[in-house]
């Protein structure tokens, strides 16, 4: 038998639902990546926007989806991504994570962090898809803990998506002008410390003078750290190196052994 390819790993900067149906220049950069990429046989997807008391993964055999957003075009509300999930690879990550406990959930289903850019990626919704919460008790070292004990399902055909932004702050968003300063100073920071491997820095990112503009609340930073743990000493590339309404940055990383 031809063994699994190694599978890469994505970080994608998921940025507004309206990306579900606008054709824009981050939804070109999603695409041209999914052409890149070999087939999964399964997706697990750590989304910002499901964030839980202990770190969850769906296990139901047909997950919803969520559209947890709101005063956005009808069209989006009638979207769905009809992939199915898969209880077999939420039990094991319910096995291999020792960092912290995983609940199987069968409420949850893929909210907009998942389905926005998955159906963009893989519009044919035929690869079975996780969708894994962040918990909120952890300290961000144990979230990338997490991501490294997923890193051996790379090997089984898994590809493991992050799905936030490296900057968030929807409270100084700007439909006009330029980039902030303080939001193109964290992003390179990001971009830096990836680009050398020097995770811990990511981890501590919180010592940055612009932490606090840059992530308000730290969910859309966070599944960056399980990217990066997952991708372990592999180096990344990007695409999709822009802000969004000066204060939202849309990069997004691939790593490929
Ligand atoms: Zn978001």
């Amino acid at each position: 038998m031809v063994p699994n390819p190694k599978m890469p790993v994505l970080f994608i900067g998921h940025g507004s639902p309206m990306n579900a149906v606008e054709e824009n220049s981050f939804v070109e950069g999603w695409r041209r990546i999914a052409k890149t990429l070999p087939k999964p046989k399964l997706i697990l997807c750590v989304s910002a926007h499901w964030v839980t008391e202990g770190e969850a993964a769906t296990a139901m055999a047909k997950p919803k989806t969520i559209h947890d957003f709101y005063n956005f075009p009808k069209e989006l509300y009638a979207i769905r991504y009809p992939a199915k999930g898969s209880l077999e690879l939420a039990k094991k990550i319910k096995k291999i994570v020792k960092d912290a406990p995983v609940d199987l959930d069968l409420e949850w289903g893929l909210d907009h962090g998942s389905w926005v850019p998955l159906r963009v990626l893989f519009p044919k919704a035929d690869i079975p898809v996780v969708q894994m919460s962040l918990s909120a008790n952890l300290p961000p070292e144990a979230h990338y803990n997490i991501g490294k004990e997923l890193a051996s399902l790379r090997d089984e055909g898994v590809l493991i998506i992050g799905s936030g932004n490296c900057v968030h702050n929807l409270m100084r968003m700007e439909w006009e002008g330029e980039p902030f300063e303080w939001a193109l100073q964290f992003d390179h920071f990001v971009r830096d410390n990836l680009s050398i491997g020097n995770h811990q820095a990511l981890i501590d990112y919180e010592k940055h003078p612009q932490a606090k503009l840059a992530h308000p609340t730290n969910e859309h930073y966070l599944p960056l750290l399980y990217a990066m743990g997952a991708a372990g000493n592999d180096r990344p590339a990007f695409f999709n190196e822009e802000m969004f309404a000066a204060s939202l940055s849309m990069r997004c990383a691939i790593w490929k052994s």
